[in-house]
């Protein structure tokens, strides 16, 4: 499998997504795949590995960071006595835990069960493979597929059903905000970048009037106060991953679209992360997918900012390093959305870029 993280990093980002919901990792190691064994995706040697692993560490869940098949997931659940999720799996799990808004909720519920109905049709056909019929047509099982089927699809359809409306009251609301005097700066980064750590540390604890006009809506949009253009609106959009799997690719696009009606982006790095290179070019190919950068990333519609944060993590060299940089370009600011270095700074300068008003020109990326 070809990934733009080199496997390292891969192991370490798939780390931070499980403690991102609460797993704690006992053990984590790269297995090579030569050949993918349609039973188990590893090889017998490999799966008594990973079992020695889970035994030494007590480990009650196992994580394959890649695509399991359900007969895969199955088998391997079964040689290793204990729970298996594969990559999608815990992106959902995820998502499904951050999703602040009606609509983000509904997106998951969606995804969740365009995942469970491919796994549900492939394992009935695998258990009566087992019983020993070949059976594919007809077979007891068959009308229990069926049933499950139609359960799972009239779900969907109530759900997308609900998603429409949850879509058609947010267009209104929408137009509200565009109607409303204040700009709108949306937040973007990778996952675990720190963007709901900053965006709590920017709206605190006050609410803001206009705050009503949001908030029982969408918990992701809150007021901020800016000298110069005196309110604006900060908005929390949904973190970027490598290798989105593709069921929710599409689901989130629509969450993703509210970027493009911002004034200002502002992209959230986490520069204490090796791979930090390789997200960044994740997130502007999601930006140019939304036809907000150029295919090249060098020239963007709207302006964007880099907040290089987790400033705290660094070492001395590395902070100078990345504090001079940042002083020579005015469209990086290094902070600490955790202990508040820089945030100033970087307030002053999304609210000199919302001042000059400019909605159009070019800005060069860094
Ligand atoms: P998001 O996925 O982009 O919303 O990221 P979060 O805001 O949830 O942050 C991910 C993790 O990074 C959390 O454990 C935060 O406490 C931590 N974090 C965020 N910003 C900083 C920072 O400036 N310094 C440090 N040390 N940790 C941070």
């Amino acid at each position: 499998i070809s990934y733009d993280l080199d496997t390292e990093s891969r192991l370490a980002e798939a780390e931070g997504l499980a403690l991102a919901i609460g797993i704690v990792v006992a053990d984590s190691f790269t297995l090579p795949v030569r050949q993918v064994r349609p039973n188990l995706l590893f090889g017998a040697g490999q799966v008594e590995n990973i079992r020695i692993a889970c035994e030494q560490e007590q480990a009650e869940l196992v994580v394959v960071d890649g695509a399991l098949s359900p007969i895969q997931q199955r088998n391997l659940e079964e040689k290793l006595g204990r729970k298996v999720i594969d990559r999608t799996g815990l992106i959902l799990e995820i998502f499904g835990e951050r999703a602040a808004t009606a609509e983000g909720r509904l997106q998951v519920e969606l995804a969740h069960l365009d995942y469970q109905q491919s796994r549900l049709v492939r394992s009935w056909t695998h258990l009566e493979r087992q019983r020993g019929g070949f059976g594919f047509l007809g077979g007891p099982g068959e009308t229990q597929i069926e049933a499950d089927r139609r359960m799972i699809r009239q779900r969907m359809g109530r759900l997308r059903k609900e998603l429409e409306q949850v879509r058609k009251t947010r267009g209104l609301h929408r137009e509200r905000r565009e109607r409303a005097p204040w700009p709108v700066i949306a937040l973007v980064g990778y996952t675990n970048a720190g963007k709901s750590t900053l965006f709590n540390r920017l709206t605190g604890a006050e609410v803001m009037a206009e705050d009503l006009l949001f908030a029982t809506l969408d918990p992701t949009m809150r007021a901020i106060a800016l000298p110069g253009v005196e309110k604006a609106i900060l908005s929390d959009t949904v973190g970027f991953i490598s290798d989105l799997p593709t069921q929710l690719v599409a689901a989130f696009r629509a969450t993703l679209e509210e970027v493009t009606a911002a004034d200002v982006i502002c992209h959230v790095r986490d520069m204490s992360n090796p791979s930090s290179d390789a997200q960044k070019k994740q997130v502007l190919q999601v930006l140019a997918d939304l036809g907000v950068v150029d295919g090249q990333g060098e020239t963007t519609r709207i302006p964007i900012v880099e907040a290089w944060n987790k400033l705290d993590l660094l070492g001395s060299e590395d902070r100078a390093e990345l504090l001079e940089v940042a002083a020579a370009e005015d469209d990086i600011v290094a902070i600490s959305a955790l202990t508040g270095e820089g945030l100033e700074n970087l307030l002053a300068r999304l609210d000199s870029l919302l001042t000059s008003a400019a909605r159009t020109y070019e800005l060069e990326l860094a």
